[in-house]
């Protein structure tokens, strides 16, 4: 039986992707009553979650980043014992492989942070990377690092864990139910308008992904946050890879690979893609994309594609997420990751319930990802986005 939509809410999450899930999961468990979480597709975690690559990882060059990740990560390996369903975790590690000098620069910095942060980053001599990173071929390497402790979990299994979690504790998550408008009552917000009807409410949570923007709009506010396309294919089996192939990231070419059931699943970013809504695959870029993974890896040349998928990173300015309360009362925003969303999504969920139900983070000091850092010139970027 579908859900139906509830005429008053505590607080309404608008989307249904891993952030909106975890944020109505965490909002249940911290004793907010009445949450009403609101998807319009059919189903749950169909976005950008839907369509991600599924690394996680603990390497970035922000200590926030990094810090997200040393909460979010444990927060997935603990899902099975928190919700009853497993992310499917494989600690396959990245390996960065660094083919020039500026990132070899970047990056030595990087894994001297990490470590200082006690994450375990090992950085690797171009014959060391030469040999992990195998059967790719990197005469080029210059260097790399890897974390053994970086990998793959399920975008699925975590919607669906974090969604069945919140529906147990009272949470009431409507799907087919589109999201049209956000009705205020002077300074303050009164409902949300759907193509169901209308919830009234005082808190909404804006975790729409790459379609953000527009319900920000609809309270005034202006979300630098924008619609990326990028893809990925899977490749039909290959017997030749090793069980301990990482995931391999040709940082130059933004071109990466690891291994997904019996093949390969590789992805490369078009760095001419232009902002945008459309999600279908560029056969252009494919086939570019295909030549560029051959040459680093030639036993893609005898193989055939099983599978591809396109979706939409979230993108800001900094490449980092906004993620906190806004100068509209009671309109909190979760978005703009960036391409490494689905990793941070068990954290900024628990994060934003922790704002909401007690008015400040306890697990981490996130102030620097309000949206209020944009009126400042320096912004600090994450230079590790793929
Ligand atoms: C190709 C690709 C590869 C990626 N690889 C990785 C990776 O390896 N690791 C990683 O951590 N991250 C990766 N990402 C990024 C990651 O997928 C995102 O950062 C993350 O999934 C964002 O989650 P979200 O819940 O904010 O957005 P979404 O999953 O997009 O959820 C937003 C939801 O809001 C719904 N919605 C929008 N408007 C409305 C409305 N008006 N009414 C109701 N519902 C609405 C949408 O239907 C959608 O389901 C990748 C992304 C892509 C596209």
């Amino acid at each position: 039986m579908p859900t139906r939509l509830p005429a008053t809410a505590d607080a309404v999450i608008l989307g249904g992707g891993v952030m909106g899930a975890s944020t109505a999961y965490h909002l249940c468990k911290a004793g907010i009553q009445k949450v009403v979480l609101l998807e319009r597709e059919p189903f749950f975690g169909t976005g950008a979650t839907g369509r991600c690559a599924g690394g996680i990882r603990y390497q970035f060059n922000t200590e926030i980043n990094i810090r997200l990740s040393q909460i979010s990560l444990p927060m997935l390996d603990a899902l099975e014992e928190e919700t009853g369903i497993s992310a499917l975790i494989r600690k396959c590690g990245y390996l960065f492989v660094l083919t020039r000098e500026i990132d070899v620069e970047h990056f030595q910095k990087t894994v001297e942070l990490q470590n200082r942060l006690g994450v375990s980053t090992e950085w690797l001599d171009s014959q060391e990377v030469r040999k992990l990173a195998q059967p790719c071929f990197f005469e080029d390497a210059l260097a790399g690092c890897i974390n053994r402790e970086d990998g793959l979990a399920d975008p699925h299994s975590v919607v669906s864990a974090y969604i069945n979690a919140a529906k147990r504790l009272g949470a009431s998550c409507v799907t087919e139910c589109n999201v049209t408008g956000i009705e205020m009552d002077g300074e303050h917000i009164a409902a949300v308008q759907t193509n169901q009807g209308s919830v009234s409410t005082r808190i909404v949570v804006n975790a729409c992904g790459p379609w953000s923007q527009k319900p920000a709009s609809w309270v005034g506010l202006e979300l630098p946050v924008k619609p990326l396309r990028r893809q990925w294919l899977v490749t039909e089996g290959i017997t030749a890879i090793p069980e301990s192939f990482p995931f391999v990231i040709d940082f130059a070419q933004s071109l990466y690979f690891h291994s997904e059931g019996p093949g390969i699943l590789t992805g490369m970013s078009n760095p001419h893609e232009r902002f945008g809504e459309d999600q279908s695959i560029d056969p252009l870029w494919e086939e570019n994309h295909i030549e560029k993974a051959i040459q680093r890896m030639p036993l893609l040349g005898a193989t055939g594609i099983k599978a591809r998928q396109a979706g939409l990173y979230e993108v800001t300015p900094d490449a980092h997420p906004i993620v906190g309360k806004t100068p509209v009362d009671g309109f909190y925003v979760v978005t703009g990751f960036s391409g490494h969303g689905f990793m941070h999504g068990p954290v900024c969920g628990m994060l934003l319930s922790e704002l909401i139900s007690e008015g400040h983070t306890k697990s981490l000091d996130i102030s620097e990802l309000e949206l209020d850092r944009f009126e400042n010139s320096q912004l600090n970027r994450e230079y590790n986005v793929i």
